[in-house]
């Protein structure tokens, strides 16, 4: 179920490189279990937007809460913080020199002082809710892109975030791939986790969103339902965009 108050709160939020405005006055809020897709062309500022979330950049001005807590605010721990927020990129970064297992239990060992046991067993389970079960032993490099994305989300998952951001999940992987990654994220959010995803996969917004934003320029310039932008996009320039997309 929805809470009512909000688990991230983005309050007029602006983040600059150099002249580049790249985060133009932004405002969002995302309630515990809301699924928020976010849409728009290259460069208007989704990756910075999530990154500023779990503060990978730093915001000039403005205000973000997770969960209550000013994460600009230096008497909050930064790394507790950022153990609520799970992140997948486009690239899946998993370390290479650990095997599928490694790369899940590092985090809740070192973190979470996890044993060595426990860490397994849910290194385990979640390996095996992603249906990559059988890989646990193997390294990275000798998965498909689409098993290596779902063992770079069972590993986000791995430290019981409340929050997972998706930055393109799904954009360097072959066709072929997406739908296997589109499902675990789909389960995921059917288990009533908090997402926020950048994607132009616009069946899963579709199956899956809430509420969905299109982003230009820094700005958010349209927000509402799935519905609402396959139906009824008000602005030109989603128009112009979905027409491009879709
Ligand atoms: P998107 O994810 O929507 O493609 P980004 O958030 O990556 O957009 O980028 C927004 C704008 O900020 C772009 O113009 C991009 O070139 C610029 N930008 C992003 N990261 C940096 C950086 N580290 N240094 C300078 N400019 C950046
Ligand atoms: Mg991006």
């Amino acid at each position: 179920m929805k809470g009512t108050d909000a688990i991230i709160q983005i309050k007029n939020v602006y983040k600059y490189f150099g002249r580049l405005c790249a985060l133009n006055k932004i405002n969002l809020d995302i309630t515990p279990g809301e699924k928020v897709v976010v849409i728009g062309p290259s460069g208007s500022g989704k990756s910075t937007m999530l990154r500023s979330i779990n503060r990978l950049e730093k915001i000039d001005k403005g205000q973000i809460l997770v969960d209550g807590k000013d994460i600009n605010d230096r008497s909050n721990d930064i790394n507790m913080l950022r153990q609520e927020l799970g992140m997948v990129f486009q690239s899946f970064n998993l370390f290479p020199h650990k095997t599928v297992l490694g790369n899940l239990m590092m985090a809740p060992m070192k973190l979470k002082k996890m044993s060595k046991e426990s860490a397994e067993k849910r290194a385990m389970e979640l390996l095996h809710k992603v249906g990559i079960s059988d890989k646990a032993h193997v390294y990275p490099k000798m998965l498909s892109g689409g098993q290596q994305q779902r063992v770079a989300i069972s590993r986000a998952l791995a430290m019981d975030p409340k929050i997972m951001l998706f930055d393109e999940p799904t954009s360097a992987l072959d066709p072929e791939m997406i739908g296997e990654v589109l499902e675990v994220m789909v389960n995921l959010a059917k288990e009533g986790m908090t997402m926020v995803c950048v994607t132009h996969e616009m069946g899963f917004a579709r199956e899956v969103a809430d509420k969905v934003i299109f982003m230009d320029n820094g700005k958010i310039i349209e927000t509402g339902t799935p519905e609402h932008f396959f139906n009824a996009p008000e602005n030109d320039r989603t128009k112009l965009f979905l027409s491009q997309i879709l």
